[in-house]
């Protein structure tokens, strides 16, 4: 793996795919374990989960059915606190068990404005979520964030789903951005 540079920031190899497999895999068979009795809904919140959304479904074992939700909340490497929903949710959820699953949760601002929009729109039965990634030294709510693949140190990641204004989606691996590097 080889750095990768886009517009003025470089960024670093973090995870190779095979190793995110790995972490997936695993996370798939623990939400298994709590719900092979049942049948949730995963609900996909885009634009990030996309990878991590189509490859945990390949390792998730049981009934499931999906639905996806879009919201916005980052300015470049700024988490600007602000989420914009941007679509509605695609399936009606009420009564049901609910999975949200996030590419990565930083302040955890958008989680709290998802559950606020699933109280005041959706009856879910039950409502948890699944994370690849979470920033403990970032996120200070009281809520908990029922199944997260990997925890990572306060440091901007790209790739696997993840991007940088908009870019890098499309890298299979993770990379992290290198920081005190000017590039000119
Ligand atoms: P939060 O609301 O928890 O602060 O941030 C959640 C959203 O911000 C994520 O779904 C993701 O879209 C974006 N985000 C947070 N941290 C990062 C990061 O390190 N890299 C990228 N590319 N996006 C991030």
């Amino acid at each position: 793996m080889e750095s990768i540079q886009i517009h003025d920031k470089n960024f670093v190899p973090y995870l190779k795919h095979d190793e995110i497999q790995e972490i997936i895999k695993k996370l798939a068979f623990r939400v298994y374990e709590d719900y092979k009795d049942e049948t949730p809904i995963f609900v996909g919140v885009l634009n990030g989960v996309i990878m991590f959304f189509a490859d945990f479904l390949k390792y998730y074992p049981g009934k499931c059915e999906i639905a996806f939700l879009q919201v916005s909340s980052y300015s470049g490497t700024q988490s600007t606190g602000i989420v914009y929903k941007k679509m509605d949710l695609t399936k009606d959820v009420v009564d049901r068990h609910i999975i949200l699953m996030e590419d990565i949760v930083d302040t955890g601002n958008t989680l709290e404005n998802l559950f606020e929009y699933f109280k005041n729109t959706q009856r879910p039965k039950s409502l948890k979520v699944a994370s690849l990634l979470l920033k403990p030294d970032v996120f200070q709510k009281d809520f908990t964030i029922d199944y997260v693949a990997k925890e990572i140190p306060n440091k901007f990641v790209l790739g696997y789903g993840l991007d940088y204004d908009e870019l890098g989606r499309n890298l299979p691996d993770l990379y992290q951005l290198e920081e005190g590097r000017i590039n000119h």
